[in-house]
């Protein structure tokens, strides 16, 4: 199997990279933030308490994405492998998936990491917002507040992956067919 997690900050690419990635490997794509969108729009308890934080740019809590991959998981027994984006954001989360995975008899191949400055990510998250209408988007502080958890929560998450000898750093600035080329070409060297 062929398990990519795609890391970085948020407004470095990932949701953009992944959809070609998916594409050319045929991977299941597990995008927490993508997963608990959905659950605030069906209107879900877990939605419903997911979005509170989500609107003031916090974490939700580990156990709840955690679990809501764990099921993800289970419900593609077929995949050909998956494509993790925006999980985990966590030591604890990195540790949890690499148990779920070694459960299913198989683990992460690569971290794709990809790196962008402060102020290009705050130009595009905005950019973003203007078409999404994402709340989260269009919010100087609160954008701040989510680059800021990333780099006091997030980041070291990638010391992780590095200890397993698994990181490859990506310059995230560019054209998006090149910086594609540089993803297909860290996880085919691998
Ligand atoms: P994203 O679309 O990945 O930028 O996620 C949007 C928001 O969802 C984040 O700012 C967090 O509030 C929440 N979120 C997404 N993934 C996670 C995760 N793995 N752990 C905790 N919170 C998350």
């Amino acid at each position: 199997m062929l398990n990519l997690v795609l890391f970085g900050p948020p407004g470095s690419g990932k949701g953009t990279q992944s959809a070609k990635l998916i594409e050319k490997y045929q991977l299941v794509h597990l995008s927490t933030g993508d997963i608990l969108r959905a659950e605030i729009k069906a209107q879900t308890p877990l939605g419903i308490d997911a979005k509170t934080r989500i609107d003031k740019g916090e974490l939700v809590p580990d156990e709840v994405v955690i679990n809501m991959i764990s099921n993800k998981l289970d419900q593609n027994h077929d995949a050909k492998g998956f494509i993790f984006d925006g999980f985990p954001r966590t030591t604890a989360q990195a540790e949890a998936l690499d148990n779920l995975l070694k459960g299913k008899g198989t683990s992460i191949s690569v971290m794709l990491a990809l790196d962008v400055d402060d102020q290009e990510l705050i130009n595009r998250i905005l950019l973003r917002g203007k078409d999404s209408g994402r709340a989260d988007d269009q919010d100087l502080s609160i954008i701040e507040n989510r680059i800021a958890i990333y780099n006091r929560e997030t980041a070291v998450v990638a010391d992780y992956y590095k200890a397993q000898g698994k990181l490859r750093l990506i310059h995230g600035v560019g054209s998006i067919d090149d910086i594609f080329a540089s993803l297909c070409s860290s996880i085919e060297n691998n």
